[in-house]
């Protein structure tokens, strides 16, 4: 087995231990693994190593990859990247998660962007943990209200919160501010209960404050290539 093995069934080790040290099932962990600036052929790649939760963070890059890597109904492309509202429809065409929805004007165009019996769209609602109001997500704060904006649409589904660590402090507060955004939202949406956090540098402290969707590239793909 190749390299690419290697780094998968580690990380996947890593995963499962930093899971039971919190007391968690790593089977409740949902390892999605972030392939931006990599070719198709490396989703082929991990398919065939049985992977079937691949990220993208650029649309047309996503829309490009799904167009190459053709047909396979059970792999998930997850969308983790900025949205722009013109790109509603080509994002919903391609994604089969949006984890990146931060703010009613997006949900709008994605609502819009539905065609007539296109299944329910899967969105997390993203969280600025930062005080830079230049990154992306919705405040804190405005979770809630983002949520019964984003609740009322029919074509689509909250499935719970995403955030990004901020770069200037600890993950583990920031992740617990994360958690405290999950509590939030549960109130005004029961079943929304994903939480998409933790990357390489940090998915332990993520799966500690509670994580059910784990975002990892570089630590199993290698380094990203030049951004193209
Ligand atoms: C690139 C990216 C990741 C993965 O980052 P690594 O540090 O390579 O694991 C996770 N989430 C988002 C939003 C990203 O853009």
């Amino acid at each position: 087995m190749g390299e690419l093995w290697s780094r998968l069934a580690e990380v996947d080790g890593r995963i499962a231990d930093a899971a039971r040290a919190a007391g968690r099932d790593p089977s409740e962990l949902t390892r999605i693994v972030v392939t931006k600036f990599h070719p198709a052929s490396l989703v082929d790649e991990l398919y065939g190593l049985g992977v079937r939760d691949v990220g993208e963070n650029r649309q047309q890059e996503l829309s490009r990859k799904v167009g190459e890597v053709g047909d396979r109904p059970d792999l998930r492309w997850h969308f983790i990247g900025q949205a722009q509202t013109n790109k509603a429809r080509a994002i919903r065409a391609a994604a089969t998660v949006v984890h990146s929805l931060d703010r009613a004007r997006l949900a709008d165009a994605l609502h819009a962007a539905a065609e007539d019996d296109e299944p329910v769209l899967d969105v997390l609602l993203q969280v600025n943990l930062t005080d830079d109001p230049g990154r992306g997500g919705v405040s804190p704060d405005g979770v809630v209200a983002l949520a019964e904006h984003t609740a009322a649409l029919p074509s689509l589904r909250v499935r719970g919160v995403m955030a990004v660590a901020p770069l200037d402090e600890p993950p583990a507060p920031a992740f617990e501010r994360l958690r405290g955004c999950s509590d939030a939202l549960r109130r005004v949406v029961p079943g929304a209960s994903w939480i998409s956090a933790g990357m390489t540098a940090d998915f332990a402290e993520a799966i500690a404050a509670g994580a059910t969707h784990l975002r990892i590239g570089s630590a199993i793909t290698g380094p990203r290539p030049e951004r193209g």
